[in-house]
């Protein structure tokens, strides 16, 4: 169990440091935040919280948000994590659908007064008994109640490590988020081999800019830095690129993590250079597609020369493949890596479900330790997602080459079909992003009355390029993309529409292209 691992590394590394909060300068070793995490599992179970309550925690990244992560884990409680951007509507949604009795929230993020949006919707949520605002009496009262009683006096009820701990959302890119139901299985397996793959020990310092509600930061992150007794160092309550930097470098951090438009804004940051980064030597990068330029100045502008790709979603824990420290750099700027360990990857072909010889494209599947329990409360679309032999049908098309590298071209809604050719987004994408004006693009397809579908490109303009029309990016690309893959329409804009992980929502840029467009 997740409790478990995190006991054996406290009594290896006690010492070490364990976790450093950078906005309000507060730091724990290891056996500081063990002490701190027993203190908040006997608190909740003074609460009245038992094995298999849903507590939910709604809060931005914070040191409380890991202590409660720890804690429920330690007492089998399922930590039900709610998305920072929601507002009431889908906090009442997400308090109900998994009945939460107790929640742990922030006071306030951003311009979002929580504490006011708990008050309006807790009367409609019968199940939640309680809510402890991180910060309040309340919430001291909470880790005192606990303080230097010893935990295995207060758990009564056998621990599995099947037992569900866990539901996640999902990030919401293509439509509702799903709540994902994991096991400790899951994804303390998982954060240990995302993170045994890029070599983490006990001497690395990992700045996490990536959300704890999110599978990124709270498996590959926190469990990942657990699991090795690294450090985990959180830069700050949301993602912000000076900030991470800064973090790296006064942090003397070893390693961050990203999903890449936060690589995209630290690169691009006007004081990029002026930050000493030397200490860096990994990262992962993850989450959407990677453009290899972004990787390539990973490698060669911040000093990461170990810089892995991993590839995975929230339902399979998350990782299914990675690149390696030992893979070429070819391999580790273009590729997603291989399957990995104690997981099963196939490419198959979406519609008769046959599986495709090396180099074609088809939907990747996924079975293992890895995929999830099920979506909570929801029969039908698990069944749906994970077939009768175990395999998660992931969305995703998937090129595996000769050697198990495997290539992601995209999602399958994201696909588009222009006059009978299928075309994928990101190959597009990736020839753009080598245009020199060009910071950021998207390309999407929008329907067309000739061809089906039409491409059309969002662009983000580096500082200082002025504009960009259809028929200069047309003259560009002539003569190195074939004439249907060029887009028709191009929109230049200030942001991409975006998920709270960082994800850009084509959904959301098809739906106001089509209407920009008339
Ligand atoms: P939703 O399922 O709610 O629409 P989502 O799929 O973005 O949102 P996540 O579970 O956070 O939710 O993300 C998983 C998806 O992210 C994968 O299915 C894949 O499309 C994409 N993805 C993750 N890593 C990579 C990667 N390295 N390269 C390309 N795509 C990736
Ligand atoms: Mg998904």
């Amino acid at each position: 169990t997740i409790g478990a691992s995190f006991d054996r590394t406290v009594s290896r590394f006690g010492d070490r440091e364990a976790l450093v909060e950078v906005a309000t300068g507060r730091r724990w070793t290891y056996a500081e935040l063990s002490r701190d995490v027993d203190a908040l599992a006997v608190g909740l179970r003074r609460a009245g919280i038992q094995k298999g309550d849903r507590v939910g925690i709604w809060a931005p990244n914070c040191a409380e948000w890991t202590l409660t992560q720890l804690a429920t884990a330690k007492i089998g409680a399922i930590l039900v994590n709610i998305n920072p951007a929601y507002r009431t509507h889908e906090l009442a949604y997400a308090l109900t659908k998994s009945s939460i009795r107790l929640l742990i929230s922030a006071q306030e993020f951003k311009t979002s007064d929580y504490r006011a949006m708990v008050a309006e919707v807790c009367g409609d949520c019968p199940d939640l008994e309680q809510t402890v605002f991180i910060g309040d009496p309340e919430w001291t009262a909470l880790l005192e109640a606990g303080a230097g009683e010893s935990l295995a006096d207060h758990v009564t009820e056998e621990l599995s490590s099947e037992d569900p701990i866990n539901i996640q959302y999902t990030s919401g890119t293509t439509g509702y988020p799903k709540g994902a139901t994991l096991s400790h299985r899951n994804i303390l397996n998982n954060g240990y081999f995302t993170t045994e793959t890029i070599g983490l020990t006990e001497q690395d310092r990992l700045a996490i800019p990536v959300p704890f509600y999110h599978c990124f930061g709270m498996v590959m992150g926190n469990l990942g830095c657990i699991t090795h007794g690294a450090t985990m160092v959180i830069p700050g309550p949301a993602f912000d690129p000076a900030t991470t930097l800064r973090t790296v470098q006064d942090e003397r951090c070893t390693a961050v993590y990203g999903v890449p438009t936060m690589f995209i804004a630290m690169q691009n940051h006007p004081d990029f250079a002026t930050f000493d980064l030397s200490t860096l030597r990994t990262g992962i990068m993850a989450g959407s597609p990677c453009p290899v330029e972004v990787m390539k100045r990973c490698v060669n502008e911040m000093h990461m020369s170990e810089v892995s790709i991993a590839y995975g979603m929230t339902e399979t824990s998350p990782v299914s493949t990675q690149t390696r420290m030992d893979d070429d750099l070819e391999h580790r700027t273009a590729t997603v890596g291989r399957v990995h360990p104690h997981v099963e990857v196939r490419v198959v072909d979406p519609t008769t479900g046959e599986i495709l010889p090396r180099g074609e494209a088809g939907e990747l599947q996924t079975r293992g330790y890895s995929v999830m329990l099920g979506y909570w409360d929801d029969e039908e679309k698990t069944r749906a997602a994970i077939d009768d032999e175990g395999w998660m049908h992931t969305g995703d098309l998937a090129v595996m080459n000769d050697d198990g590298y495997c290539n992601i071209v995209g999602r399958i809604k994201d696909m588009v079909i222009r006059g009978g050719e299928n075309i994928y987004p990101r190959e597009i994408e990736e020839f753009l992003y080598t245009h020199p004006d060009i910071e950021d693009v998207q390309v999407i397809g929008v329907p067309d009355e000739k061809y089906g579908e039409e491409l059309c490109a969002w662009v983000r303009l580096r500082p200082g390029a002025e504009r960009m029309t259809a028929e200069s990016l047309r003259t560009y690309a002539t003569g190195k993309l074939a004439h249907y893959k060029i887009p028709r329409y191009v929109l230049v804009v200030e942001e991409f529409p975006m998920t709270v992980t960082g994800k850009v929502r084509k959904v959301e840029m098809r739906e106001k292209t089509v209407s920009e467009l008339g």
